[in-house]
């Protein structure tokens, strides 16, 4: 049984579902949808899950603020592999209220998630709507992409020797939560995935290993490091923050263990020319891979002349302190 905001949900999903691309032969209205990835290269996927307070929350959140993180989080999974977005599906389960009204939050969510998915040229090839029995919003995305065969970039491909390199700024995300928390008004932070960056890293075969900033560089670098069997060692001085945290006491905290900027974190061998800055966006190297000693940490951070261990800081998302 549909009801009608589901089926004018649906019917509008597949009238927008964004760009034609020769990697989808058959998007929505059959079964399944046929992808037609490019000779001589892999498919990835990755999968998000998005829930009403605990990854965002509205009273702190726009409906198409949703909707582009939704879209982000996944595309920035892709970045991190160094893969072309090929296509989205999305699965989104919301109440009869987020249904209804012109436009509903439903079709401001899809507003703002299919703003970023024409940008990054990645089309919409399914989706599926179930309405709650309750007001909390559900949302599920799957992203497929490209990447030339054997070419992905992992995070176990970290050497001892290598430099250790960010894209873009730390902390901005982790800033505006903060400020929401104080309850100041919101700056308008949404993070872009960088897609571009990262298939210019494959392409341009200059990463050895890379990861997108989710967690927070303190947790990530550490997962990095793990799945490499190495060790790193940064300098606090280098890494670059972002300026809504620059304003705050703890800048250096923020850029450390804040979560959700979706930047790049990769490591590049010594011998190896990384440009300042891909497509517009800066890069920063802000540390080394180095060995693993016995009983020493796994990352370390030099602040102040002083070095010390890096534990991974458990960042928490939204609405979750
Ligand atoms: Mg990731």
């Amino acid at each position: 049984l549909v009801s009608t905001g589901e089926h004018k949900f649906l019917s509008q999903l597949r009238r927008r579902a964004g760009p034609r691309t020769a990697g989808l032969r058959l998007g929505m209205g059959d079964d399944c949808a046929i992808l037609r990835p490019q000779r001589s290269s892999e498919v990835v996927v990755t999968t998000d899950l998005m829930l009403e307070g605990v990854h965002f929350r509205r009273d702190w959140h726009t409906a198409e603020q949703v909707g582009h993180r939704c879209l982000a989080r996944g595309l920035s999974d892709l970045a991190a592999m160094g893969a072309r977005p090929l296509a989205a599906f999305l699965s989104l389960a919301v109440s009869h209220a987020d249904l209804a009204g012109r436009p509903s939050w439903a079709d401001r969510f899809l507003d703002g998630l299919l703003a970023l998915a024409g940008a990054h040229k990645v089309p919409l090839a399914g989706g599926d709507l179930a309405e709650a029995p309750a007001a909390l919003v559900v949302a599920d995305i799957v992203l497929t992409g490209t990447v030339p065969a054997g070419r992905a970039l992992l995070r176990s491909g970290a050497r001892r020797g290598d430099a250790v390199y960010v894209t873009g700024s730390l902390g901005g995300a982790a800033a505006e939560l903060a400020a929401l928390q104080r309850g100041d008004r919101a700056p308008a932070n949404v993070p872009q995935p960088r897609v571009v960056v990262g298939e210019a890293l494959v392409r341009r075969g200059l990463a050895s290993a890379c990861i997108d900033l989710s967690d927070g560089l303190s947790t990530d670098l550490n997962h990095l490091c793990e799945e490499s069997g190495v060790a790193a060692e940064i300098d606090a001085a280098a890494l670059p923050i972002h300026r809504l945290a620059q304003e705050s006491v703890d800048a250096m905290e923020l850029a450390l263990h804040g979560g959700e900027d979706y930047e790049l974190l990769f490591t590049a061998p010594e011998k190896v020319r990384v440009p300042r800055s891909i497509a517009g966006v800066p890069i920063r190297r802000i540390g080394d891979i180095t060995s693993v000693r016995k009983g020493g940490p796994r990352v370390s951070v030099l602040i102040d002349g002083k070095t010390q261990a890096l534990e991974a800081g458990g960042w928490e998302h939204f609405g979750k302190r």
